[in-house]
């Protein structure tokens, strides 16, 4: 008899040779004991439904979606989770046993879980703001307005979009959100997240002094191997609580590992193992 075809999952992004998620899902899949392989595919920029679906006739059961595609697999989806549909972006798709493809967006319970049990901050009560108003700012509002903060603020150097974003979610809000601009965004901040691209250009949002409450804390949402550029600028603010966001990349993969198998497994090690 012919042993059963091993699952195969994989993510899809241009570039992605980068991408660290092989290495995350196969240790997920060590420490559980789950047969399954996991690849990285570049799909060309105008292909990617395409590439996704050759990919599931070739026995594909479920894949993550990186940039550029994060709205392409929105709009592949058959249907979407609340994360999903409210940021407009997927970056976990399943195929259901019936064939329809499933799109979850699982950044903002990644973040969540880093911010909540990896570093143990506080949310409810505390005064948070995002800087960034693209696709993960979009995946993050949601569930950290679910965590309970007493104020929720988002600032862009594009104004127009942090406005934009923040209206899409006023019903959820219940007067918590506001948009603000880049060189008047408040102060007092519990809390500062980091949810532009610069830090990978080593450039840092133009942001005034002033910005931290006594014990505030900076996260950024890209990681490196050095503090990011961001972080950099937090230290010259007196800001001694910091984090880059790969623990969030951990934490978002196990949600998307979790979705698809229904095991979830433990982050720590593997946290621990990427950062050596
Ligand atoms: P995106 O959709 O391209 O949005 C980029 C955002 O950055 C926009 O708000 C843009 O402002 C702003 N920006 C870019 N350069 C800037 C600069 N020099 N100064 C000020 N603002 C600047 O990107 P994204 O998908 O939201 O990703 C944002 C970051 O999150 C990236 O670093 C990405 O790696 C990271 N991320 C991390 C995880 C994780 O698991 N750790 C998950 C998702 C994303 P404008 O609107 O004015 O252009």
């Amino acid at each position: 008899m012919m042993p059963d075809p091993v699952d195969q999952y994989a993510v899809f992004g241009n570039p992605v040779s980068h991408s660290k998620s092989p290495l995350i899902h196969q240790a997920f899949a060590r420490a559980t004991q789950q047969q399954l392989t996991y690849g990285a595919i570049e799909a060309p920029i105008e292909g990617f439904a395409q590439a996704v679906n050759a990919f599931h006739s070739a026995g594909g059961c479920g894949c993550n979606v990186t940039v550029p595609f994060k709205v392409d697999a929105y709009e592949l989806a058959d249907s979407l989770d609340d994360d999903a549909a409210s940021s407009g972006a997927v970056n976990t798709l399943k195929w259901s046993k019936s064939g329809q493809l499933l799109g979850f967006n699982t950044d903002g319970k990644g973040l969540l879980r880093d911010l909540q049990d990896n570093l143990n901050i506080e949310l409810a009560g505390q005064k948070i703001l995002i800087v960034g108003a693209g696709g993960a700012a979009a995946g993050v509002i949601l569930p950290l307005l679910g965590s309970g903060p007493r104020e929720l603020s988002v600032v862009n150097r594009t104004p127009d979009r942090a406005q934009r974003l923040v209206e899409n979610f006023l019903p959820q809000a219940s007067g918590r959100l506001s948009a603000a601009t880049l060189d008047n965004p408040g102060g007092d901040y519990d809390l500062v997240i980091n949810a532009t691209s610069a830090s990978l250009s080593g450039q840092t949002p133009n942001l005034p002094a002033g910005l931290f409450a006594a014990n505030g804390q900076a996260y950024d949402l890209a990681y490196a191997d050095q503090p990011t550029a961001f972080l950099r600028w937090a230290i010259t603010q007196g800001v001694n609580h910091l984090s880059d966001g790969l623990g969030m990349l951990v934490e978002q993969a196990a949600e998307a590992f979790f979705i698809w198998r229904g095991v979830r497994p433990v982050t720590a090690e593997v946290i621990r193992t990427l950062r050596g």
